[in-house]
């Protein structure tokens, strides 16, 4: 079979690529330079949304038996708590975060995937507005060209595909290094589903747990010259900053890093399109990077199998996801990035002030909850996508361009929409045009009157009275370029 879409990296991100354009029956091929997965821990979190997405395919409940359920995060000043946000409240089947090495989330998704593409390396691509014709290489130097419709670029922070395409990766260097060790921590006597971060006058230091005792720990180290650092370092750090009595052995990685915040300002050039850390690098506090690729693969995914499929017209489909993760990494390096430096402030003066600010801020329940909903990507919508149809307000169901909660699984019967009707009786007759759009599962809620129709990756497309019929053909013609 020819190749549909070619995915050149095999990170998470050209992984649920992959999964996803399997469950659409999209044939594609993955390919990746490297023989083997990541043996590092690297992204540990994921999260609700990224849960939920994931829940399609099957690889959300692998996940969580491999990984372990966190309810909380605390900001800790020493022995005292500045802010708790609680995940128990989320209105997701997922009210946590899971915590993961890397390498266990690339683990799973690859074993839900039939077979990947192989061990070959790209170099080039020419995109003749028909086709994409890549050439890659493979270990023993032999070169291939691969012809595909399109190309995703998942090949990560410094992706041959965005150089190809002379793409600009526009941002900046955040000034100064910092430490990432994981380590065993023993001492703690903190609830074990709670990971704290403690703000200290000299810095932050935070614990992701990994396993049992195990722990990621990051720290600010400042603009001090990076000799080789030693598990003796971390030990300083954490005695500084952390709550005291810690004790830090058996270090498997130990590393200083800068953090880098950029993204280009097109994910998609003619029939390539960039996902994941190769379209955005972002500080990985809020551990958002992983998850805001993986969530930019399901946004993709789809929208290739409509138009692979020839349900769907390519412009208007293939341009919303420039636009709509475009505008959502936007938002998540704004929002990161603001964690990040009110973290790392210096001045004694002003981090008083920031500690009294953001207690009293946060003791209101509105703000607790809604740091929970953005954290854990619940949040995430599209206000300004040319995608969202029209709404009618006042029938109780979410905006175009916001998730939709509550009615299960979207999408897990194909790339198609799904249409929530108060009188589902009619619906073959007057959408008889575009029943090849719709999932024939159609829902009627006992609660909610009027129609909502629900994209594919859970997002609503428009609302409408109970007799919106042409509200709907409207929408679905615009959406099949009819
Ligand atoms: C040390 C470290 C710690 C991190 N910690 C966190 C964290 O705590 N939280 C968080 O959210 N994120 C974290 N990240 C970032 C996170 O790892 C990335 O966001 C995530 O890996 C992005 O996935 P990706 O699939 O886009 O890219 P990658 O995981 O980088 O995968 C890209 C893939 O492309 C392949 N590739 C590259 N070039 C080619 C080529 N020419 N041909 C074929 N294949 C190619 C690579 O071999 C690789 O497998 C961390 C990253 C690092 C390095």
């Amino acid at each position: 079979m020819p190749t549909s879409v070619l995915i050149s990296g095999a990170g998470p991100v050209g992984l649920t690529l992959a999964l996803e354009l399997s469950r659409f029956g999209v044939p594609r091929r993955t390919i990746d330079k490297s023989a083997s997965r990541t043996d590092k821990s690297k992204a540990l979190a994921v999260w609700s949304r990224s849960l939920e997405l994931l829940d399609r395919s099957g690889a959300a409940s692998a996940l969580i038996e491999a990984g372990r359920k966190m309810h909380a995060v605390k900001i800790m000043s020493g022995r005292k708590t500045i802010v708790r946000v609680s995940f128990d409240g989320l209105a997701s089947p997922f009210p946590f975060v899971l915590m993961i090495p890397q390498s266990e989330t690339e683990r799973v998704l690859e074993e839900k995937l039939e077979a990947l593409g192989g061990n070959v390396e790209f170099v080039d691509l020419v995109d003749d507005g028909k086709t994409v014709t890549s050439t890659v290489v493979h270990p023993d130097g032999r070169k291939e060209l691969i012809v595909s419709d399109w190309l995703a670029g998942c090949d990560g922070a410094h992706s041959p595909i965005r150089h190809q395409l002379g793409m600009p990766f526009e941002g900046d260097t955040v000034p100064g290094t910092f430490l990432l060790a994981d380590v065993h921590v023993s001492g703690f006597d903190m609830q074990e589903d709670e990971f704290p971060i403690f703000w200290h006058k000299s810095g932050i230091v935070a614990f992701f747990p990994i396993a049992t005792g195990r722990y990621r720990v990051i720290a600010d180290m400042g603009a001090e010259p990076q000799r080789g650092l030693t598990l003796e370092d971390v030990q300083a750090i954490v005695d500084q900053r952390g709550p005291g009595g810690l004790v830090v052995s058996d270090c498997v990685w130990l590393a200083p890093f800068t953090i880098n915040e950029r993204k280009v300002r097109d994910f998609r050039a003619g029939r390539v399109f960039l996902a994941g850390d190769a379209a955005h690098i972002q500080s990985p506090a809020g551990g958002q990077g992983m998850n805001t690729g993986i969530q930019d693969a399901v946004n993709l995914a789809w929208k290739l199998a409509m138009v692979i499929k020839d349900r769907a017209d390519p412009e208007l489909l293939l341009d919303s996801y420039s636009i709509e993760r475009s505008a959502n990494a936007t938002q998540v390096l704004k929002d990161s990035g603001r964690m990040l430096r009110v973290g790392m402030m210096q001045n004694v003066a002003g981090q008083a002030m920031r500690d009294f600010l953001i207690r009293k801020l946060f003791g209101l329940s509105f703000v607790n909850h809604r740091a929970a909903d953005r954290l854990s990507e619940l949040a995430v919508a599209y206000d300004q996508s040319p995608l969202n149809g029209p709404e009618m307000k006042g029938l109780g169901f979410p905006s175009p361009g916001h998730r939709m909660a509550g009615f299960g699984t979207f999408g897990s019967n194909g790339a198609r929409f799904s249409l929530i009707a108060a009188d589902p009786a009619d619906v073959a007759v007057r959408l008889k045009d575009y029943m090849h759009l719709i999932d024939g599962d159609i829902r009627s809620p006992s609660a909610l009157d009027g129609m909502c129709l629900v994209r594919p990756d859970g997002y609503v497309a428009l609302t409408t009275h109970r007799d919106g019929w042409e509200d709907l053909t409207a929408f679905l013609g615009r959406v099949s370029g009819a």
